[in-house]
């Protein structure tokens, strides 16, 4: 059995073990990142090509977080030399009673970034792609857009191999974590890696290492569809907006983005059953029908587009869709962070820089205390 030793481990390279990862080495320290799969793997939570950024958020807690974690991007794009946010403007909506758009409208207004409320009627004058019925709520926000998120992860690799003394382990699944000895210590089936500090960032696998954490912290699979319509020329950035479509059930909550990087326009439930993460998966005509038969009431040119390509997905969902970014409670040299609950990628590197400063005993703002463990 190979023995390590190493001061920061980084368990997980996905957009938060990266970005993890990128900061440590930013700030001189040695660190070393383990993976059981290939870098850039289609397993997890963190592959395809973009993800929704925007400061529209109905909790009040993740909104004022949103001027921090558009700052953070811009950091790693000055760091990176190359850009990976473009500004497509983001669009919620919602039939009458559901109550998400007022609370988007009320924290847009209360952080300043400028919005405008309308009906369907309206939004559907100044944007012809969607047909809302008349009587819904929106809120559109001109500052929102899109991560080119495969892009932006490669580039936090990239910057984290130029640090001091980075190693990266692929292929290296563990197959457990060891918290009792003296440093915490990572086990797969021939090495062990000790740690000074441990951060684990596993994604959908966090609760079989930390099984204090699986009653909470449930993976889900995600299935996600791009449309290719006849006509693409009104579906792409800056003339198409990323959009969020909040029903009054957990079900009818559908998102979508323009063509950005992918081969077609992409569409999604944001909802999905318990799932066990290594089960193989796959997208079914059912999801297809579905997803068709929300977009025939709302995006009607889209209804029978072609569908160019399909991807499955895993989202790691706490109560109340919250993050967990926090020491373990036996042991302050071993942080947890499982910032997913299907909205983390946006804050991925926000998170990776708070959890540098925890592993490396800077004062955490206590802004941050939010992401703290649920008691
Ligand atoms: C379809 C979909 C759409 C999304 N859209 C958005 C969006 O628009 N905006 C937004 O902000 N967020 C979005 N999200 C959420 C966001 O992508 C996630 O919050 C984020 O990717 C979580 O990253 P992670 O690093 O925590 O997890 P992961 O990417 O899953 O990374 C965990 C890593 O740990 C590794 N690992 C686990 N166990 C072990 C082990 N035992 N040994 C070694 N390695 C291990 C895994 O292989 C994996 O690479 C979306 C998610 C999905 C699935």
């Amino acid at each position: 059995m190979e023995r390590l030793i190493a001061k920061n481990v980084v368990l997980g390279a996905g957009a938060v073990g990266c970005a993890t990862a990128h900061h440590l080495a930013r700030r001189g320290e040695p660190v070393a990142l383990v993976e059981r799969f290939g870098l850039g793997h289609a397993r997890g939570s963190s592959h395809g090509a973009a993800r929704i950024i925007r400061h529209s958020y109905a909790d009040p807690v993740c909104a004022r977080l949103m001027p921090d974690a558009f700052r953070a991007w811009a950091e790693l794009e000055a760091d990176a030399g190359r850009s990976f946010f473009v500004r497509t403007g983001g669009v919620s909506f919602e039939p009458p009673g559901v109550g998400y758009v007022a609370k988007v409208a009320a924290n847009l207004a209360e952080l300043n970034v400028p919005h405008r409320v309308m009906s369907g009627a309206e939004w559907n004058a100044v944007q012809p792609a969607f047909n809302l019925p008349d009587d819904y709520a929106v809120v559109f926000e001109p500052d929102a857009g899109a991560l080119a998120a495969a892009r932006a992860i490669e580039a936090e690799i990239e910057l984290a191999r130029r640090g001091p003394d980075t190693r990266i382990l692929t292929e290296t699944p563990v197959l457990r974590v060891d918290l009792d000895g003296e440093r915490p210590t990572l086990v797969s089936d021939d090495l062990t890696i000790e740690a000074e500090r441990l951060i684990l960032a596993a994604g959908p696998w966090i609760g079989r290492l930390i099984p204090e954490l699986a009653a909470t912290h449930r993976p889900t699979r995600q299935q996600v569809l791009y449309f290719r319509p006849a006509n693409p020329g009104p579906f792409q950035p800056g003339r198409f907006p990323t959009f969020i479509h909040m029903g009054p059930t957990p079900g009818e909550a559908f998102y979508g983005m323009p063509e950005f990087l992918a081969p077609g326009v992409k569409v999604a439930r944001h909802f999905g059953s318990e799932t066990d993460p290594d089960e193989p998966a796959a997208v079914g005509e059912e999801y297809v029908a579905l997803v068709r038969d929300f977009l025939r009431g709302r995006l009607p040119t889209l209804a029978d587009a072609e569908v160019v390509a399909r991807e499955t997905c895993l989202y790691t969902v706490a109560p109340d869709e919250r993050f967990l970014v926090d020491a373990h409670p036996a042991r302050p040299d071993v942080f947890l962070a499982s910032p997913c609950s299907g909205h983390g990628f946006k804050f991925s590197i926000l998170v990776g820089r708070v959890l540098a400063d925890m592993a490396t005993g800077i004062d955490i703002d206590p802004r941050f205390d939010a992401w703290k463990r649920i008691p």
